[in-house]
């Protein structure tokens, strides 16, 4: 029995198309179940008509096998397309020669390559289709490798660049030279770190196969951007892990035979580079999360290999990256991204690229990082940035409206102009607004906040936007959608956004292509409070005034959701209210607003309504870094209030205890706070903007001691 990571216990069956080693690693992903009902249907031990015809149609397939000294090794076998054929829906027939000199070759010379287990791929790389196969071999002859299939399955396309075959004069190609390596040199060194593709040969055995499970040997396609493979010296890489199929057929072969072929083919010369070695999974390495789109990591060793010059008589040209591989990472970005986060909460440098003005009143700033990489964020987070503004330094944060999968950080800032001319326009929009171009900096503090998607909820969630409110949906929108191209996700998402009118709301286009790439997951609406004769119900806007129940009934099917409210404060207090007294429970409700009002919340938990901890009558109060100690009291206010008085100037974004920006360490001293916090603060922190000295029983005159 094995553990799964909900702790659920999960046996291990022998009355599976998978083997133990795969079973234990769909057990660990909580996929065990999912995965043994799936393989029902598209796991068989015959081929399918159309994957006899494809096999049939291919210059090259791969083949996967191991030689008598149990090393793995993937090859490829070449011919004119038609050289492998199909008698029934059992047998493949291969007519080709393996190059001589190499592992496959060197097999076929001795007697035992009867019954011999072997894994096939076929793949087409110029339509990225590829269907795999686990068979032995029945015969070898003068003119084919005869084949009989255990089992057959489709694979999708995923990380398979598209690459078209080149018509090359056979009368130019070069003789294959074949030079033994055990270790990698500069070349070989260069090569692996520009590869885009490798193929990987595994195989399952046991010492003693009571479980009498399938000892095949599979072969399989990586693909990834050039340098997402690291050499980390002069016999070992690493390598990610992307998100898959879920059989987990490789690393389940690593799991009971820690040993891999690998092949890197090179395209446009023909020349192969064919690896074995021992290999080692690394479930946790700290390096994962720094690396795009890596779920875990594995290292090789080589053992020994082969420079094949000339091998193929085939050439490739690269058409395009799949839209997949373009979501992943490099090693040389992750590295960056790790320095980027030991550096994120300090002020960093990012010049603006580009901007556009969204609508009558918004426009968006793409934002690069001058050194490293932007450092990890969640969709729905913001960030802190500073500019000097008439000679002082004016801070303030905005959501990013782009998603973590997009390398720059995009804002989208509404113009806050005043109708009164006593009072003047926003400070920092109107800066951004009017003063900043393409060229220009910033200074920027890294991502964070709370108001982010719940990935692991698996209810559909309800995105309720009004005005600018939208920044946190379209990120969240956007990042759900590229998550659904990577990882086959299939969270549901409905988007309300409610605009004053057309000329003011953002963003339409850019929901509508979401809605369109989504394949059916995430549906968006729009209402707006003023139409003209132009606009078409249903094209431009599904409703008239503000979100209400009409509204939500008509365009959510009756289901269990989640809330994401953001927006001004009006409309926060209006749509919590509304869809509380709907029954959404408090527990069910995120809500990020823009501005000191803060939500008024209907508890719904047992354990009742928020608390204040009593607040001291008076303190002494220690700014540590500025050398300020001061008696405070309670008409000072909070300590953000009390820190200005005192002519320091603290970091602050909302002033409401919600984003977070103004969070310190705490030296010693409690603090009480005046409403329940929506960002996460530890024992050793506080937020200056609503916490003041809390009541001590243990002390005469309380201290509170703050670095800052
Ligand atoms: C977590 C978070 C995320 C945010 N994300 C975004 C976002 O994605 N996009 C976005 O546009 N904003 C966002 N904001 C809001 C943003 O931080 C700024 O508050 C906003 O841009 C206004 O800043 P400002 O400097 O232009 O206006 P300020 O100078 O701060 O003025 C604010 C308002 O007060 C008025 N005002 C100024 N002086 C007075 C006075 N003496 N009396 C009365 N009124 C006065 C101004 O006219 C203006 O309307 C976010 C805020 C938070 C807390």
């Amino acid at each position: 029995m094995r553990e799964n990571n909900s702790g659920k216990e999960q046996a291990i069956t022998t009355d599976s198309h998978f083997h133990p080693g795969e079973q234990e690693i769909q057990s660990r992903m909580g996929v065990r179940e999912t995965m043994e009902r799936f393989s029902k249907q598209v796991i068989a031990n015959f081929m399918p008509e159309e994957h006899r015809s494809f096999y049939q149609q291919l210059p090259f397939i791969m083949l996967g096998h191991a030689d008598k000294k149990g090393w793995p090794w993937a090859t490829m076998l070449v011919n004119k397309a038609g050289f492998v054929t199909s008698e029934n829906n059992k047998k493949l027939s291969i007519n080709s020669k393996p190059i001589p000199g190499e592992p496959f070759s060197k097999l076929l010379q001795h007697d035992q390559q009867h019954n011999k287990r072997i894994g096939l791929l076929g793949i087409e790389l110029s339509t990225r289709r590829r269907n795999r196969l686990a068979g032995h071999i029945t015969q070898v002859n003068d003119t084919a490798i005869e084949i009989e299939v255990d089992q057959a399955f489709g694979n999708c396309p995923q990380y398979i660049q598209m690459r078209e075959l080149i018509n090359i004069d056979k009368e130019v190609l070069e003789k294959p030279e074949v030079t033994s390596i055990n270790r990698f040199d500069s070349k070989t060194r260069e090569f692996i770190h520009n590869s885009d593709t490798f193929f990987v040969a595994s195989y399952a055995k046991t010492e003693n196969n009571k479980a009498n499970i399938n000892e095949g040997v599979d072969v399989s396609h990586r693909g990834g951007r050039p340098g997402f493979i690291r050499v980390d010296d002069d016999n070992t890489l690493t390598i990610p892990d992307y998100t898959g199929n879920f059989h987990f057929n490789t690393l389940g072969n690593f799991l009971l035979t820690p040993k891999a072929g690998l092949l890197f083919p090179d395209f446009e010369t023909g020349d192969l580079l064919t690896l074995t070695g021992t290999v080692e999974i690394l479930w946790d390495s700290v390096e994962t999360k720094f690396f795009e789109g890596a779920e875990r990591l594995w290292k090789f060793k080589i053992d020994h290999g082969y420079w094949m010059k000339n091998a193929l008589p085939l050439r490739w040209k690269l058409d395009k990256y799949s839209t997949n591989t373009l979501l992943t990472g490099t090693w040389d970005e992750a590295k960056k991204t790790q320095q980027a986060e030991l550096e994120r909460n300090q002020w960093q440098t990012y010049t603006i690229t580009k901007t556009i003005k969204e609508s009558s009143v918004i426009k968006s700033f793409y934002l690069s990082p001058e050194k490293n990489q932007r450092p990890l964020f969640s969709a729905g987070q913001f960030i802190t940035v500073k500019a000097t503004i008439n000679d002082k330094d004016v801070i303030r944060t905005y959501t990013v409206s782009s998603s973590p999968h997009d390398s720059d950080y995009r804002i989208s800032v509404k113009r806050e102009t005043s109708n009164n001319k006593n009072i003047p326009d926003g400070v920092f929009s109107s800066y951004l607004h009017d003063k900043v171009s393409v060229g220009d900096t910033l200074q920027i503090k890294s991502a964070t906040g709370d108001f982010t998607l719940d990935t692991q909820s698996e209810r559909p969630a309800v995105l309720l936007a009004a005005g600018i409110g939208i920044t946190p949906m379209i990120s969240i929108a956007r990042f759900a959608m590229l998550e659904a191209v990577r990882t086959r996700s299939r969270k549901k998402l409905t988007v309300i956004h409610a605009a004053h009118d057309h000329v003011q709301r953002a963003f339409f286009e850019e929901l509508k292509e979401i809605e369109k790439s989504s394949s059916g997951n995430i549906h968006c609406f729009w209402t707006l409070s003023k139409i003209n004769d132009t606009l078409k119900a249903g094209k431009h806007y599904n409703h008239i005034g503000h979100i209400n129940a009409a509204l939500l009934q008509a365009v959510l099917p009756l289901d269990d959701y989640d809330f994401y409210l953001c927006g001004p404060p009006e409309f926060m207090q209006a749509t919590y209210n509304l869809i509380r007294n709907l029954g959404v429970t408090d527990q069910r409700i995120f809500a990020e607003s823009f501005g000191p009002a803060s939500l008024e919340r209907q508890s719904d938990r047992s354990t009742g309504s928020f608390q204040q901890i009593p607040v001291a009558k008076e303190a002494i109060i220690e700014f540590t870094r500025s050398k300020v100690k001061q008696a405070w009291t309670k008409s000072d206010g909070t300590l953000l209030e009390f820190a200005e008085v005192h002519g320091l100037l603290p970091e602050y974004g909302c002033r409401s205890g919600q984003c977070g920006s103004c969070k310190v360490k705490l030296l010693s001293g409690k603090v009480s706070y005046n409403q329940p916090l929506q960002t996460t603060v530890n024992d050793d922190e506080v937020l200056l903007c609503c916490a003041m000295p809390a009541e001590s029983s243990e002390e005469d005159i309380v201290k509170v001691k703050i670095d800052l």
